[in-house]
């Protein structure tokens, strides 16, 4: 981090002020031009607030050099990380670590006869997880909002029926109790910057989805993960669904280069969905072609039975038989880039 001094400070403050840094732990080397005076901070800079600095009257400008964000950090862990998670057969799946992830099912659960229905046909078709919201944030308080716990049974149910590890999203602080036997908790593009929530989940230890905000930079996506792994649980997937922009053919617009960029900055292990990108059922074979060209390690995308009648997000739902032929497609995608689609060990 630099900071430049503005002319004219006494040299009495800024030697105080140097000394205040250097009590956070950083060191600072000073460079006195004939004009200006600029400080150096070398060390770890991750804790110390550059909004905050720029309010002393004694600073003209601040600059990062560094990212404030650590443990996510490549710099720190220049190999790539991957996520476990062990499957009801005593088997383990990774996210990462040259396996291609695949999560499929519906947005939300609606009945047994649907989830059971649908977890058996995605498992079929090769899905390496079952996803199905259970907890809906809805723009609309009218719309379904889910079935809530009684969702949360049926999704075990389908757990224990085809042996999938259970993706589904938690919405709210008090409803962690209830997420023991979920595999993988979602934190869904709402609630991102859920402060509250991403430093309980970093006390959970359970692999933690976190999706990128409708609206947020890559950078505020890293430090939401930084905000959980601060907490001990470093087991986060990040996962790109698209962003807000001025187009309006799409539901959002999918941010390709979110997907690169994210793996130079971190060691994270980094996947797409299409379907809540696009909004749109046709378009999600062609942007998984481009996430899996783009190096991601995986997708998570919305099946349902019957499209035409899903309580929520229909329009972007592949039904079964669509799922079955983008899988077979994808296969040879996901060979070409040296990955392998799931694995038990
Ligand atoms: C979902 O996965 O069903 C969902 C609500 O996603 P997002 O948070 O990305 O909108
Ligand atoms: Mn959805």
């Amino acid at each position: 981090m630099i900071i430049a001094i503005k002319q004219g400070s006494p040299t009495e403050e800024v030697r105080l002020f140097a000394k205040s840094l250097e009590e956070k732990g950083v060191q600072v080397h000073f460079s006195e031009g004939v004009s200006q005076t600029v400080l150096g901070l070398v060390g770890d800079t991750a804790g110390i607030d550059a909004e905050s600095l720029s309010a002393n009257h004694l600073v003209e400008k601040v600059v990062r050099v560094q990212e404030p964000y650590k443990r996510a950090n490549r710099k720190f862990h220049p190999d790539d990380s991957y996520v476990r998670v062990s499957t009801p057969i005593g088997g383990e799946l990774r996210i990462g670590d040259g396996f291609f992830s695949v999560i499929a099912g519906p947005c939300s659960v609606e009945n047994r006869e649907q989830i059971l229905g649908i977890a058996e046909s995605v498992k079929e078709s090769g899905a390496g997880f079952l996803r199905g919201g259970a907890f809906k944030p809805r723009t609309s308080p009218y719309s379904f909002q889910g079935l809530g716990v009684n969702g949360l049974e049926l999704l075990l149910e389908a757990k224990k029926q085809t042996g999938l590890p259970i993706v589904t999203e938690i919405m709210d602080l008090n409803q962690l109790d209830l997420f023991g036997d979920i595999d993988i908790i979602q934190v869904g593009a709402r609630n991102m910057q859920n402060f509250t929530l991403l430093k309980e989940l970093g006390r959970c230890g359970k692999p933690i989805l976190l999706k990128r905000g409708l609206s947020a930079t890559i950078n505020e996506l890293l430090m939401s993960a930084e905000y959980v792994m601060a907490g001990g649980n470093e087991n986060i997937i990040l996962c790109e669904r698209g962003i807000r922009t001025f187009e309006t053919y799409t539901r959002n617009t999918l941010d390709i280069s979110a997907i690169p960029a994210l793996r130079r900055q971190s060691h994270l292990p980094v996947i797409v969905d299409p379907s809540h990108a696009a909004g749109l059922s046709w378009m999600v074979e062609t942007l998984s072609k481009a996430a899996v060209a783009a190096g991601a390690d995986g997708l998570i995308m919305e099946v349902h039975n019957n499209p035409e009648k899903a309580l929520s997000d229909g329009e972007q739902s592949l039904n079964p038989s669509a799922f079955t032929n983008l899988m077979q497609t994808l296969k040879k995608y996901i060979e070409l880039e040296g990955k392998k689609l799931r694995i038990e060990e």
